[in-house]
């Protein structure tokens, strides 16, 4: 089945007379027990839910899990639980390689992690292929290369293969963070990564409504020790939370198509306003347009579209050469007045919703410095792209001279 279908059909009741078309909630804590004369499979609602079970063999199938029923994905709390559960799968004292540019909440943990002693950690540019297989040879006994792919919030491209072979022959375990791809435009386990990892909250569920995570792999004893970590560490799902993740999943194909030709549109016209001059934009970066350092290899790699992120740097009014005096400052300056003028536009924090939302990212706290102050990222929801873009430019407008539309 095409994944499209497989949204819709998967994980649904059994066709017969009187079935309900969805499964219902489970809200239990606990399952009755062996005492009753059955099979006891499930035992407390730590372990297991009957809730989970649908979202997991269909997140697991859509990442291209040969046997999803036998190895599901693990749904849990929060994407940052199943980044946690992940990284346990190294043993203290390991070290782990990460992008240089990554969610800032993989970054900060990795760093609290690393001053407690638990690991070491590496910072590389994964769009340097040579440079991410130099840091893997150089050895450091059990390693994890950790992938985003586009990077969050540079939305640079990593060479899912070719760093896959690397850190293999270096004995190193590969994770992708694919919550801003999605399974649906790349599959980074048949890249050859060991673990992908998702924050649901995005796209999978895609309605701004829940905080859920998920990690998914083909190996059996890989998937045994993060779900050892889940029951023990207790960091799981709501069954509610796991029902809304699923009835997000069934419209990801049709929103994923509309938000990703939103975000394709509104980076060519902004990157030919740049070039124009017509807006005050600095730059525009998508992996879509053909300017960006890694397009040819999105194009090979990412097979079902760009994604729905674009960045812009907002050029201050009035701008001198990049990176004169006070420029960091101004461009700042400017891109705040650009949020505080869009209408439509919600300025907040997350992606992966119906709804455009729109972050100036260095306001965030350990965001590292090669983040351009300036830096807009936008996440393109579902709505008209002409009523996006008309905001996008007055609000731009706006801040290029100096005035400020009322909301
Ligand atoms: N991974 C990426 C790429 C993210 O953008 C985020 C959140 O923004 C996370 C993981 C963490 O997910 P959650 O907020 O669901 O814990």
């Amino acid at each position: 089945m095409h994944p499209d279908t497989l949204l819709v059909n998967a994980a649904r009741p059994t066709k017969e007379v009187d079935a309900p078309v969805n499964e219902p909630v489970h809200l239990t804590s606990t399952y009755v027990g062996w005492e009753a004369g059955g099979q006891e499979r499930r035992t407390y609602a730590r372990m297991s839910n009957p809730s989970w079970d649908g979202p997991e063999e269909l997140l697991a199938a859509l990442e291209g899990v040969p046997d999803p029923k036998a190895t599901p994905a693990l749904l849990f709390s929060s994407g940052m639980a199943a980044i946690s559960a992940a990284l346990h799968l190294m043993p203290v004292g390991g070290r782990v390689i990460a992008p240089r540019h990554a969610y800032n909440g993989l970054t900060s943990l990795l760093q609290s992690l690393a001053a407690s002693g638990r690991l070491t950690m590496e910072q590389v540019d994964i769009a340097d292929t040579a440079a991410v297989t130099a840091a893997l040879s150089a050895g450091g006994g059990d390693t994890i290369l950790w992938l985003e792919s586009p990077t969050n919030p540079m939305l640079e491209v990593a060479d899912l293969p070719a760093l896959a072979e690397a850190a293999h022959a270096a004995g190193a375990l590969v994770v992708v963070d694919n919550t801003f791809a999605t399974p649906l435009v790349q599959r980074p386990l048949e890249a050859g990564a060991d673990v992908v990892v998702h924050s649901v909250t995005k796209y999978l569920a895609g309605h701004s409504d829940v905080v859920l995570g998920a990690v998914v792999t083909a190996d059996p004893d890989l998937q045994a020790q993060m779900h050892t970590h889940r029951t023990l560490h207790g960091a799981i799902a709501g069954p509610m939370e796991a029902f809304l993740a699923l009835r997000g999943m069934r419209t990801l194909a049709l929103r994923l198509e509309r938000s990703q030709a939103n975000a394709a549109e509104l980076a060519r016209r902004a990157d030919a306003a740049r070039r124009e001059g017509s807006l005050p934009l600095a730059a525009v970066v998508y992996p879509g347009l053909p300017e960006h350092p890694q397009h040819e290899l999105a194009a090979r790699q990412m097979t079902g579209g760009f994604g729905s992120v674009l960045t812009v740097e907002v050029a201050a009014p009035g701008d001198g050469p990049a990176g004169g005096p006070g420029a960091e400052e101004a461009s700042v300056a400017a891109a705040d007045a650009v949020v505080q003028a869009l209408r439509l536009w919600v300025p907040a924090t997350s992606l992966g919703g119906v709804e455009s939302l729109v972050e100036r990212r260095r306001r965030l706290a350990g965001e590292p410095e090669t983040v351009p102050g300036g830096l807009l990222r936008l996440s393109c929801g579902i709505e008209h792209v002409e009523d996006l873009w008309d905001d996008l430019a007055q609000a731009l407008r706006a801040a290029a001279t100096g005035g400020r539309a009322h909301r």
